[in-house]
């Protein structure tokens, strides 16, 4: 018989930050909250070229633990090994509320049964079409999918038989109907598949998300009104230093005006709040302008991350006020595009000196040479970079840093302005970096290398997460009457901030979480 209380089930991420997938269910029917990776267990197992084989489908994935077995959730032509799911949980799953898009909230969208439709905020949208429309293979499966079949001659892996059709996801934004432009970039549009407007239920229970302030934009948090009156809020991945901050503040005043039931809130700086400065966007920026500013006629090379379209714009407005154009790679220009197609607000593409790093490549993806004619006038070569050194920073990420070899970047200067590096794959990929900047003499900024470690500096690395400070404050304002922490390796020191009246409950995986 079905419950008339609500239940919560952390299906996996206890303990750690990111990779938590929450089952949220009443009288019997239910959603998720978040498809994530577990990008802790992936630093340390998966380092170097290492990656989970997707022609075995996501029986890698489960036999490591990146993603939870789950009965309901998966794409049945994605699995091979039946043995995996003797002893998986079966949950009812009618939707998913993605939070974000960071790889530990939406990594594993890719994987989940193309029926189960996602609810997710226009930006959100705008960034799984760019893992769609810009990436390859199964993991760029996240707006529509393919479905694989057995191989015919090879014995446990799968293969994409000639002919197969194509699915595509219903992708539903929670703020609004999708924008024409955004409509316009979509593969397909009709009623019941492809982009369309969230009418704000799941499973029977009505929710509302609020845009929040975090290192990747259209982050939000969700409120659920449980149907005996209760609300229920997942605060989802959140900071107030950005330039989203009031966001935050007005979803803070929202909840703490209707009273919550129940509160899931992350902590991932728990533990770690002497280690970091609490560095706002705006002095992040203004630090980027004085150091772009200052290097003379040097190269810039600078990596902020392939998607921190809010740092991109620091960077902007640096080479703006330097006599410089920012050179960003194709992936980041479709990414800028798809965000402004979605949010105008947040346009970047037309208001600054930009271009587009245009190295040689053999063979050009379609969406790569539609946006070079597009925008033939923004593209610049490896020739015109080296031409005009002082003239250019170029944006790296860490995918893209074999392009330095067309530069031969010696004496440039490398900014590091990310966010504070969580994860041991993070830490792996810049002690790469430390070894490329040795290679060149490349004085740098935002991090110090010291041999294979490296110091990064937080003034230039603004975290996208509540100081503990924040957090506490939150949580004496909201008041809920059950705390329950998420996204932390440290959920016991969330006793510090519980104010009277308010009951901390520390999850456990898969032990369910009444009220
Ligand atoms: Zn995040």
């Amino acid at each position: 018989m079905a419950s008339k209380r609500a239940r919560l089930i952390f299906i996996d991420g206890v303990g750690r930050t990111g990779g938590a997938i929450l089952h949220f269910q009443w009288d019997g029917k239910g959603f998720l909250f978040d498809v994530g990776l577990d990008l802790a267990t992936s630093g340390r197992l998966l380092t170097g070229g290492l990656r989970p084989r997707f022609s075995h489908g996501i029986d890698d994935h489960l036999k490591l633990n990146l993603l939870p077995t789950v009965e309901g959730l998966w794409r049945d032509d994605l699995m091979l090994d039946a043995e995996i799911y003797e002893d998986a949980k079966a949950f009812d799953i009618r939707g998913v509320i993605l939070t974000h898009d960071h790889g530990d909230h939406g990594g594993g969208l890719f994987a989940v049964a193309p029926t189960i439709p996602i609810h997710c905020t226009s930006i959100s949208a705008a960034m799984l079409l760019v893992n769609s429309v810009c990436g390859s293979g199964l993991s760029s499966e996240t707006v529509s999918v393919v479905q694989r079949a057995p191989h015919p001659t090879e014995e446990g892996i799968l293969h994409k038989p000639s002919g197969a059709g194509r699915l595509f996801r219903q992708v539903l934004t929670t703020d609004g109907q999708p924008s024409p432009n955004l409509c316009a970039m979509w593969p397909t549009t009709g009623p019941g598949v492809g982009l369309g407007r969230s009418d704000l239920t799941v499973a029977g229970m009505d929710f509302k998300t609020f845009c929040v302030d975090h290192s990747l934009l259209g982050a939000c948090g969700v409120v659920v009104e449980v149907p005996n009156g209760d609300a229920f809020a997942h605060l989802g991945d959140l900071r107030r230093t950005g330039s989203q901050g009031e966001m935050t503040e007005r979803f803070v005043r929202y909840l703490v005006k209707i009273g919550v039931r129940a509160m899931v809130i992350e902590g991932t700086r728990l533990g770690r709040e002497n280690d970091e400065k609490n560095v706002t966007e705006e002095e992040c920026a203004a630090r980027i302008r004085g150091i772009v500013r200052g290097a003379d006629k040097r190269l810039i090379i600078a990596n902020c991350g392939g998607r921190h379209i809010e740092r991109v714009k620091a960077f902007l407005e640096a080479a703006a006020c330097s006599n410089r154009t920012l050179l960003v790679p194709y992936r980041l220009m479709m990414l800028m595009e798809a965000v402004g197609a979605a949010n105008k607000k947040f346009d970047l593409t037309d208001v600054g000196p930009l271009g587009i790093y245009d190295p040689p490549i053999g063979s050009r993806p379609r969406w790569m040479q539609d946006l070079r004619e597009r925008r033939a006038n923004m593209l610049v070569s490896p020739r015109e970079v080296r031409a005009a050194e002082h003239k250019y920073i170029l944006l790296s990420n860490f995918g893209t840093t074999v392009d330095w070899l067309d530069l031969s970047p010696h004496g440039a200067l490398f900014i590091y302005s990310n966010s504070a590096a969580y994860s041991d794959d993070a830490r792996g990929r810049l002690r790469g970096l430390g070894e490329w900047t040795r290679r060149y003499g490349m004085s740098t900024a935002g991090i110090r290398f010291r041999g294979s470690t490296f110091d990064v500096d937080s003034s230039l690395n603004p975290s996208g997460h509540l100081h503990p400070r924040e957090l506490a404050s939150i949580i004496k304002r909201i008041k809920p009457e059950i705390l329950i922490p998420c996204h932390t390796t440290h959920p016991e020191m969330f006793a510090e901030f519980v104010p009277t009246g308010t009951k901390l409950v520390l999850p456990e995986n898969l032990k369910p979480i009444r009220f």
